[in-house]
């Protein structure tokens, strides 16, 4: 893959607060077909709950260090990231240690920028991770100081909205916050997509939603829709994403062709 505009390594995160909506699937896979296109990716897990870290294969009793020590500043990110299943993807283990951080960080003057300063020292615009062409965050199911965090160091925002009837619930605080920050913290943090998941076809209520959220949300809406499908809730308990653990099941195909489609909206232009 080349991009039309220099390389320089991008920053997105997942989130909503809304629990169980597809965040952890979604970044998972997406960041597995970004590096099956030779993109170099970075995970990091900044959820208690360890899913995206469990779902690439690293469970919670072999993880010698996590994104908390790093927060923590015990460790460096460097030494914390390991191997995945999938070539030129890389983890940063999340941790149940990380419940705690919000109390934690309190009281720390940096307590939403600590993770922006490790991944922009010294309040640059741009990362200083040599070599990743992407890092992603998935993000708790809250608007806490996890995912407060998260978006201060994003560039990038892809939410996930599960098409169902309460869809669209919520998302006027996420888009409140999001304001927020971008008006303080971050004034890069863009939108960079929602995305439709667990769209059941034959259902008129989800086709229906999906139109609604379409009329609502425009062009920030992702083309591509991913299907409810019960491969990609297998795929983690291998420690796999779906788009490996099998390639051609129809949520699979959905999360390739997303990753296409966000590689597009990132400029982003086949080598063939
Ligand atoms: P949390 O808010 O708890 O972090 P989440 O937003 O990260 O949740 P996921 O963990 O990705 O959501 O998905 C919730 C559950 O639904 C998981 O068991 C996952 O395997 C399953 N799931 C996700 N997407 C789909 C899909 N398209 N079809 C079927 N099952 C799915
Ligand atoms: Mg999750």
């Amino acid at each position: 893959m080349n991009r039309s505009d220099r390389k320089k390594t991008r920053i997105i995160a997942i989130a909503n607060q809304k629990g169980g909506v597809g965040k952890t699937t979604t970044i998972v896979n997406l960041g597995a077909a970004l590096a099956q296109n030779g993109l170099k990716c970075l995970l990091l897990d900044m959820d208690p709950q360890g899913n995206a870290s469990t779902g690439l294969g690293s469970f919670a009793t072999d993880r010698a260090s996590t994104i908390y020590d790093v927060l923590n500043e015990t460790h460096s990110l460097a030494g914390t990231m390991i191997g995945t299943p999938v070539d030129h993807l890389f983890l940063v283990p999340g941790s149940t240690d990380l419940s705690g951080l919000d109390a934690e960080l309190l009281s720390k003057p940096d307590r939403a920028t600590r993770l922006k300063s490790l991944l922009k020292p010294s309040g640059a615009s741009e990362p200083t991770l040599e070599g990743f062409d992407y890092v992603l965050i998935d993000c708790p199911p809250s608007l806490n100081l996890l995912t407060v965090n998260a978006l201060a160091a994003a560039d990038r925002l892809i939410v996930p909205l599960q098409a169902e009837f309460f869809a669209l619930e919520g998302l006027t605080q996420l888009l409140a916050t999001i304001r927020q920050i971008q008006g303080g913290l971050n004034p890069y943090l863009r939108v960079g997509g929602i995305v439709l998941t667990m769209v059941d076809h034959r259902n008129r209520l989800s086709r229906q939603v999906a139109e609604d959220v379409r009329a609502n949300l425009g062009a920030d809406v992702f083309e591509t829709m991913i299907p409810r499908n019960v491969r990609l809730s297998e795929a983690p308990s291998h420690g796999l994403p779906a788009i490996v653990y099998d390639p051609d099941c129809a949520g699979s195909q959905a999360y390739l062709q997303m990753a296409q489609e966000f590689l597009q909206r990132e400029g982003y232009r086949s080598a063939a």
